[in-house]
C-alpha cells in the first residue's frame, strides 16, 4: 500500500503530496513519522493508493504518531477543497484541524494511577513479616478503600513499601485518563423557556431545511434561544452541532449557559484554555464523548462528526475573517462543512453585515426574523446630540450637556452607565502648536498615543514605548497639543464631574492579564463601580441589569476610516452599544455623541430601522460599486527592504496589467500605491488594490494567484487578501 503523506513543515516548497510505502495497515487521517531528507518529519496520511511514479525512490513510513485517526475525512476533503479554491496550503488548513498540542507530541492525555490489591488482603498479611510495618499498614489501608490514588499511597506508606508490594504482585497499578476541563460560571439551574411564535417558528424552519438561514433578531430577541432548540433537536437525532461567538463574547457565563442544557456533551474550544485542556476538550470531540462544540472562530475546525447544525452568532463580527495565515472566511468553511454533513447553518445576528442580508434579499440565504425583544421590553430611546451646536454654546467639554445631566442622574438613582469611545490611551497624538511636529514610531509610520497613567507614548501598531515629551525636540517649544481624546482621558472627565463615582476601564491595557477581562465586567456586574468606560470590547453580548444610561462618544470616528465598510460597522456598534442598556425591564437611555447628526447612520440606528438602513447601504455600493457589488482584492507587499518591496510590487502591477486588458470590462478600479500605513515594524508596505465583478472572479483570482506565487524570497512577504477586513 502507498500512502499520500502531507509532511509537517511550513513551507511553500514542501507542501505537496509525497508517496511513502506502508507496511502496517493505517487509515488515512492517520498521523505518522515519515523520513525526509536526513530527518525524521511528522507528516498526515491523506490518501491511500496502490502503486506510485517513484516505485525506485520510495520510502517507508516509520510509525503512526496517536492511537487515533486525527483528521477525519471531512477534513481531508475540506483541506482539497481549500488549497485548491482558496489557495491555502495543505499544511495550514490541516495543522487547523488538531489542537496545537497535538503535534510535536508537546501534550499528552493526563493520566493518574491507581493502585489496589491482587488478592486478599489477609492472605498476602499472612505472608508479609511483622516487621514490615509499612508494607502491612498500605495492605490494610487498602483493604478498607479499595482503589486509591498511587501517589495518596506513596505518601503515606512511603516509595519503598509501595514499590515491594507491587514487586512481589500483592499490589496492581492501573493508568486512567484524566481530563482536564475548563472552567465555567457555577451553575444554577436556569430554566428552559417556552419559545414565543417567532422562536418556534425560526426553529422549525431550519430543523426540516437546510441551506443557510440569516436570523435577524434584535438585541434581547431570544436568538440563543433559537439556537439551543435547534441543538437540541439535532443531539436528539444523534447528530453534533457546532456552536461560534465571537472570541470577545466567550466568557464564562456563555459556556455555562450551555453546560446547564447540554451538559457533558459539551466541549469548549477558545484561546484562553491551557494547551492541556485545549487537547482534552478536543479529544472528547474526536471520539464521540462530546458532541457539541462550543467555540470562537477556530472552533469551526471541531472534529466532529455528523454535524446536524453550524451556528455563528454575531454573525457580522469582524473576527470571523481570519487574516492571519492562512486566511479564511469561517462562514466559508461552515458552508463546506453543511454541505458535506446535508446540514442547516444559522448566522444571528441584531446588525447582519449588508452582503449577508443582500444574499438574503436574493434567496441565496433563507430570512428568519425575531422583530420583538423577549417580554416585549422596550429598546432604550437614543438621543443624538449634536456636538457642533454644543460648540457653538460655549461647551467645550468631552461630554454634552445632556450627558452631563444623565450622568449625573442616573449615578444618583443608584443606577449604572456605560460610556464608549473607541479609541484607548488618554490623547490620539500629540503636535507641537508651533512646528505642527508630530511624534512617530520609530519602526512604524504612524503617530504614537499619549497614555497618562504611565506618563509615555505608545505605538499602538507594534507597542513600543517611548518617553512623553515636554518640550519639542525640532523647535524647543512647550506649546503642545493633544488630540483626539481616548478612554483614559474620558475617566478623567468623569471623575472631574463626579468625584464619588466609582469607575472601570475596559480596553486593551486593562485587560493585558489572563482573567482581567472577565474581572471587569464581574466587578461592573455586581455593582461595585457605577460607571464603566470602554472601547469596543464592552459592545458584545453581556447583560448588565442595572445599566439605564449609554453614552456614545464621537461616533462620528468610525465614519471617517477610509474604508467602505465604516457606516455598516457604525449602525453595529451604536446598535449593540445601545442593548446594553435597559435589559432588566427599568428604561434605557442612549445619548449618541456626534457633529454629523444628520448622516442616515445616526437617523435610522436612533430608529432601529436595520431595513431602511440597509437599502440606503445598498444603494450607496451599488452606485460606488463596493461589495457585494464587486469583490475587493489586494495584494499586499512587504519587506524589510524599501527597495525590494517596491520593485516586487512593480514587477506584479506589470503582470497585474496584462490580466487587466484580457478582463478590462471587469475591474472597475485597479492601483498600485504605497499602502495607507507605509510601514510597520520596519516592514515597507505597498498595494496593489482592485475592485472586481462577480461574474468572472473566479477565473480572474487564479491569474492573480498565479502571478504573485511566483513573488516568493526572502525577507519578502507577498499576501493576496480577498475582501479583506482592515485595509490598512
Ligand atoms: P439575544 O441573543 O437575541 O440578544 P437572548 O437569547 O439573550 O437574546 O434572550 C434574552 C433573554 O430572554 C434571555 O435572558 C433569555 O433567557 C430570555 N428568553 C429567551 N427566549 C425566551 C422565551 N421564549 N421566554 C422567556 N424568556 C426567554
Ligand atoms: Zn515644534
Ligand atoms: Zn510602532
Amino acid at each position: 500500500m502507498i500512502a499520500e503523506v502531507i509532511v509537517d513543515i511550513a513551507l511553500s516548497e514542501t507542501d505537496k503530496i509525497f508517496d511513502y510505502a506502508l507496511t502496517d495497515e493505517l487509515d488515512v487521517g492517520r498521523r505518522v513519522l515519515v523520513p525526509f531528507g536526513n530527518k525524521q518529519i511528522e507528516g498526515f496520511i491523506i490518501g491511500l493508493k496502490d502503486s506510485t511514479d517513484y516505485p525506485d525512490k520510495i520510502k517507508n513510513v516509520i510509525a503512526p504518531l496517536d492511537d487515533f485517526t486525527a483528521v477525519t475525512p471531512e477534513m481531508i476533503a475540506l483541506m482539497r477543497e481549500f488549497s485548491e479554491s482558496r489557495h491555502l496550503r495543505y499544511i495550514d488548513m490541516l495543522r487547523l484541524c488538531l489542537p496545537a498540542g497535538l503535534r510535536g507530541g508537546q501534550i499528552k492525555p493526563a493520566t493518574a494511577e491507581y493502585a489496589r490489591l491482587t488478592g486478599d488482603a489477609d492472605t498476602f498479611l499472612d505472608t508479609i513479616s511483622l516487621r514490615a510495618k509499612q508494607q502491612r499498614a498500605a495492605v490494610s489501608y487498602l483493604k478498607e478503600h479499595g482503589e486509591v490514588r498511587k501517589p495518596e499511597l506513596t505518601k503515606a506508606f512511603g516509595n519503598s513499601a509501595v514499590n515491594a508490594l507491587i514487586d512481589c504482585g500483592y499490589i496492581e497499578i492501573s493508568t486512567v485518563e484524566r481530563r482536564r476541563t475548563p472552567k465555567s460560571a457555577d451553575t444554577k439551574n436556569l430554566s428552559r423557556p417556552t419559545l414565543n411564535a417567532d422562536q418556534q417558528h425560526a426553529v422549525d424552519e431550519i430543523i426540516s431545511g437546510k441551506g443557510t438561514f440569516l436570523l435577524h433578531g434584535v438585541t434581547g430577541s431570544g436568538k440563543t434561544e433559537v439556537y439551543m432548540h435547534c441543538i437540541e433537536e439535532m443531539l436528539s437525532r444523534g447528530k453534533s452541532a457546532i456552536m461560534l461567538v465571537p472570541e470577545i463574547s466567550l466568557t464564562p457565563q456563555v459556556f455555562s449557559l450551555f453546560r446547564n442544557r447540554f451538559g457533558d456533551r459539551v466541549a469548549i474550544l477558545h484561546s484562553g484554555l491551557s494547551q492541556g485542556e485545549r487537547f482534552d476538550e478536543w479529544r472528547r470531540l474526536r471520539n464521540g464523548e462530546a458532541c457539541v462544540a462550543v467555540g470562537a472562530r477556530s472552533a469551526i475546525f471541531a472534529p466532529v462528526e455528523n454535524v446536524g447544525v453550524i451556528i455563528i452568532d454575531e454573525e457580522h463580527d469582524g473576527s470571523y475573517v481570519s487574516e492571519g495565515n492562512p486566511r479564511y472566511d469561517t462562514v466559508d468553511v461552515a458552508e463546506f462543512r453543511a454541505k458535506y454533513n446535508d446540514c442547516p447553518v444559522i448566522l444571528g445576528s441584531a446588525t447582519p453585515s449588508i452582503g449577508s442580508y443582500y444574499k438574503a434579499e436574493q434567496g441565496e440565504y433563507k430570512l428568519l426574523e425575531l422583530p420583538k425583544r423577549i417580554n416585549n421590553l422596550l429598546l432604550p430611546e437614543m438621543e443624538i446630540v449634536n456636538m457642533s451646536a454644543e460648540l457653538r454654546l460655549g461647551n467645550r467639554d468631552v461630554f454634552s450637556a445632556a450627558l452631563k445631566d444623565a450622568l449625573k442622574n442616573t449615578v444618583e438613582k443608584g443606577e449604572q452607565a456605560i460610556i464608549f469611545l473607541n479609541r484607548r490611551g488618554y490623547a490620539s497624538f500629540i503636535m507641537c502648536k508651533d512646528c505642527g511636529y508630530i511624534p512617530k514610531c520609530r519602526d512604524c509610520d504612524i503617530s504614537l498615543t499619549y497614555h497618562r497613567e504611565d506618563n509615555q507614548l505608545k505605538c499602538h501598531y507594534c507597542g513600543r514605548r517611548y518617553e512623553m515629551i515636554e518640550r519639542c525636540p525640532v523647535c524647543g517649544s512647550t506649546n503642545i497639543r493633544q488630540g483626539r481624546i481616548g478612554t483614559e482621558r474620558v475617566v478623567a472627565e468623569v471623575k472631574k464631574l463626579l468625584p464619588e463615582a466609582r469607575i472601570l476601564r475596559m480596553d486593551n491595557d486593562t485587560t493585558n492579564e489572563k482573567g482581567a477581562h472577565q474581572r471587569i465586567l464581574n466587578e461592573f456586574s455586581e455593582g461595585k463601580a457605577d460607571v464603566l468606560v470602554g472601547t469596543q470590547m464592552i459592545a458584545k453580548g453581556h447583560d448588565f441589569q442595572n445599566v439605564t444610561l449609554v453614552g456614545i462618544l464621537d461616533a462620528d470616528f468610525s465614519l471617517y476610516l477610509s474604508d467602505y465598510r465604516s457606516n455598516e460597522r457604525t449602525f453595529q456598534l451604536i446598535t449593540q452599544v445601545a442593548g446594553r442598556a435597559g435589559r432588566a425591564g427599568k428604561s434605557g437611555k442612549v445619548i449618541i455623541q456626534t457633529y454629523t447628526p444628520r448622516h442616515y447612520v445616526f437617523r435610522y440606528a436612533a430608529a432601529y430601522d436595520y431595513k431602511n438602513f440597509y437599502l440606503k447601504e445598498k444603494n450607496t455600493r451599488e452606485v460606488t460599486k463596493f461589495p457585494p457589488f464587486t469583490n475587493i482584492v489586494r495584494i499586499l507587499v512587504t519587506s524589510l527592504s524599501d527597495k525590494k518591496a517596491m520593485d516586487t510590487a512593480r514587477g506584479i502591477n506589470d503582470r497585474i496589467k496584462d490580466v487587466i486588458a484580457k478582463y478590462k470590462d471587469d475591474f472597475v478600479y485597479y492601483k498600485g500605491a504605497k499602502a495607507p500605513i507605509t510601514r510597520i515594524q520596519n516592514k515597507y508596505r505597498y498595494q496593489l488594490l482592485m475592485r472586481v465583478k462577480p461574474v468572472r472572479y473566479e477565473e480572474i483570482k487564479r491569474e492573480i494567484f498565479k502571478i504573485t506565487d511566483c513573488y516568493k524570497g526572502k525577507a519578502l512577504w507577498v499576501f493576496t487578501e480577498l475582501d479583506p477586513q482592515t485595509l490598512i
